[in-house]
């Protein structure tokens, strides 16, 4: 949570619902991916590790250079750009679950996205930068303002924030469609039914706590922008 809470924004009552309200929505969406993905971990998948099953989705999109890689942690996995790699957590990588198979596509999913130029992952990639920059200075410019009473400078923080947002919202779109290239590989590349509703139920289930992060972000932001607007009135 930023910090501006201790400097007067954490006693209206408006601002502490709506960190109510992101917190209890936040931990629904962690939780429910965690419990879905323990049941799907739990059922076995046609007899392959999502390492293979990512294998012959990356060979069959265009992806035979980019490598399957482990990563430590539990639902680590990520593919990133900069190597072109897939980083898949040990569970996804060597287990054969119907979970497994459906995150490590997942993964397989956002390489196949680069390697057809998808549009949205560009946009994505371009933010990066900027993001990484304005996520670590806008609470500082944001204090700075409100301290030194300076109108512009609080503006100038919230344009910054803005900018995380815009990635929050923008990588939605990144991430279903990752997800709906994992299940339409998984039903037609011929794999048994319960792979196929199981990777549905996983990946709606991830896809909600992106919603979630987006949802708690914009939340902010309308907040900020109302309650600066309001003061720069009085
Ligand atoms: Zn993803």
């Amino acid at each position: 949570m930023p910090y501006y809470g201790y400097y007067g924004y954490g006693y209206d009552p408006l601002y502490l619902i709506i960190v109510l309200v992101t917190t209890v929505v936040g931990l629904m969406a962690q939780g429910y991916i965690n419990s879905t993905y323990r049941r799907w971990s739990k059922v076995p998948s046609d007899g392959e590790t999502g390492k293979q099953v990512a294998r012959r989705m990356l060979d069959a999109s265009g992806c035979g250079r980019v490598g399957i890689l482990g990563t430590p942690g539990h639902l680590s996995d990520h593919y990133d750009p900069r190597d072109n790699n897939l980083y898949l957590s040990r569970e996804n990588l060597s287990g054969g679950s119907v979970a497994s198979v459906a995150v490590a596509c997942h993964e397989a999913g956002h390489a196949a996205q680069r390697e057809s130029g998808y549009f949205m992952m560009k946009v994505r990639h371009a933010l990066v930068p900027v993001v990484n920059f304005t996520q670590n200075v806008w609470t500082i410019v944001f204090l700075l303002g409100f301290m030194m009473d300076m109108a512009g400078l609080t503006w100038l923080a919230i344009a910054m924030f803005a900018f995380s947002v815009l990635f929050q919202l923008v990588t939605l779109p990144v991430e279903i469609d990752a997800s709906r290239r994992a299940v339409a590989y998984i039903e037609g590349s011929g794999m048994s039914e319960v792979n196929v509703r199981g990777a549905r139920k996983v990946l709606t289930a991830a896809a909600l706590t992106y919603v979630a992060a987006a949802l708690s972000s914009v939340l902010q932001l309308m907040y900020l922008l109302a309650r600066t607007h309001r003061d720069d009135d009085n």
